[in-house]
């Protein structure tokens, strides 16, 4: 492909890269290149229905759509229209299941009462007053703040140590507060007014995103290969692990990594729900997706089902970077290739890679259109 006189290219087709593609090629009516170093394109967002049973598979593990900015909400849906799945999520302790988050039936359960809400926010204050004697800190000292040592120790510290393998009190606090804990019997993981799963797959929307004719999006193509072709003046939206692009100067910053373990089993139904937590620290995975769950509006086959067991895995080189660990140490380090960012003329970092950040899909939707419109569009390029 012909990159002379390019004045975008986008590197990486997760959401922030596909976006910004999108706005470039619709809003600003200027050709852009996306380069993707994987055979397809959306990134870890991606979905595809499995050969076999025909069963949408978000291959880098579950992805629900959910988001309380109806600015992304309305932008989104100019690409796709949702189903009306909701998430709730299971979780196995010791061969009993719980309902996850931690709510008033886990507790009722897990202690054998039949607390109300104010009964059950009496007993987890009065484990708290016991187990909890300073300003939180950390993930560990977070968890019990909220629920107490012993269901902090049934539903929180296994499952944590197994995702993270550090040490929860190495980790910051902000991983928990990803999860409410509630006194009532509301089992909906998200709190968000608009949620779902695209109807078509992740793997359309990408499709559509990307679609129109001024997008040339180069496959299997690695930025670093081909960054001398590139001319000088030509801005770059960068999507990459940031310590990447510097070539890992100041060191690799910390990332967990996932491997999944498909099977595809011979019942209708395996789980009878989308995911199931596995909270022990002797079951070797985190978790089993089962992604027929996310379409009940669709035909699927009745005598098959696609499981993936998750398991956690530590970041390297050489592995799918999923999760920012974000100790201290790595905040730091962050910040010094944060300022040798600032430094690139040409090129802006967006995405959970370019940022280092845990971000959900519709907060690197909302940054990107945030980016367009306030370095790209107006610009004067
Ligand atoms: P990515 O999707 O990672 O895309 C980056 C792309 O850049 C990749 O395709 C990569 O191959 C490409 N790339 C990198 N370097 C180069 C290079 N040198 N050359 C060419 N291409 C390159 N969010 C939700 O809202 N709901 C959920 O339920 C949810 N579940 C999740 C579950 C898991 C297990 C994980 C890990 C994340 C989950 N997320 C969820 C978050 C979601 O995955 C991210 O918000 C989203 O993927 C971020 O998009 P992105 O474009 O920033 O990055
Ligand atoms: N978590 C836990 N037990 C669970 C589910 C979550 O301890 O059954 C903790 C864990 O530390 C995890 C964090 O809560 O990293 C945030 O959970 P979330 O479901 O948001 O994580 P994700 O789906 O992004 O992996």
């Amino acid at each position: 492909m012909n990159l002379s006189g390019l004045k975008y290219l986008v590197v990486g087709s997760g959401f922030f890269g596909a976006v910004i593609a999108e706005r470039i090629a619709n809003d600003l009516g200027e050709r852009v290149v996306v380069l993707e170093q994987r055979d397809h394109v959306g990134g870890n967002s991606y979905s595809a229905p499995d050969e076999a049973t025909g069963i949408d598979c978000h291959l880098y593990g579950s992805h629900i759509f959910h988001t309380k900015n109806g600015k992304v909400w309305d932008y989104i849906n100019n690409f796709c229209s949702f189903n009306s799945y909701r998430h709730k999520v299971l979780t196995n302790h010791r061969g009993v299941v719980y309902q996850m988050p931690v709510n008033l039936d886990t507790i009722n359960r897990f202690f054998g009462t039949a607390f109300t809400p104010g009964e059950a926010r009496a007993f987890v204050d009065e484990e708290m007053r016991r187990d909890c004697n300073a300003e939180p800190h950390n993930l560990e000292e977070k968890a019990i703040s909220l629920v107490g040592r012993r269901l902090y120790e049934a539903f929180i510290k296994g499952y944590t140590a197994k995702q993270w393998q550090t040490d929860p009190k190495l980790l910051p606090a902000s991983i928990i507060s990803r999860l409410p804990f509630r006194f009532s019997y509301k089992i909906d993981y998200f709190d968000d007014p608009w949620q779902g799963i695209p109807l078509e797959g992740y793997g359309a929307v990408f499709k559509r995103l990307l679609a129109a004719p001024n997008i040339d999006v180069l496959m299997d193509t690695d930025y670093f290969a081909v960054r001398d072709l590139i001319p000088a003046d030509c801005l770059v939206i960068y999507t990459g692990p940031i310590d990447r692009f510097f070539d890992y100067r100041f060191g690799m910053l910390g990332w967990r990594s996932l491997r999944f373990e498909k099977e595809v089993v011979p019942v209708g139904d395996f789980q009878g729900t989308a995911v199931m937590n596995y909270a022990d620290e002797e079951v070797p995975f985190t978790r089993i997706h089962e992604f027929r769950h996310y379409h009940d509006e669709r035909p699927y086959p009745t005598d098959n089902t696609v499981i993936y067991r998750e398991y956690s895995l530590p970041g390297s080189r050489d592995m799918d970077p999923y999760y920012p660990v974000n100790t201290a140490h790595d905040r730091e380090t962050y910040e010094q290739y944060c300022r040798l960012a600032a430094q690139e003329a040409n090129v802006l970092f967006g995405g959970r890679l370019g940022t280092y950040s845990y971000l959900d899909m519709d907060r690197v939707i909302e940054q990107a259109l945030q980016m367009y419109e306030t370095k790209i569009r107006g610009t004067g390029l």
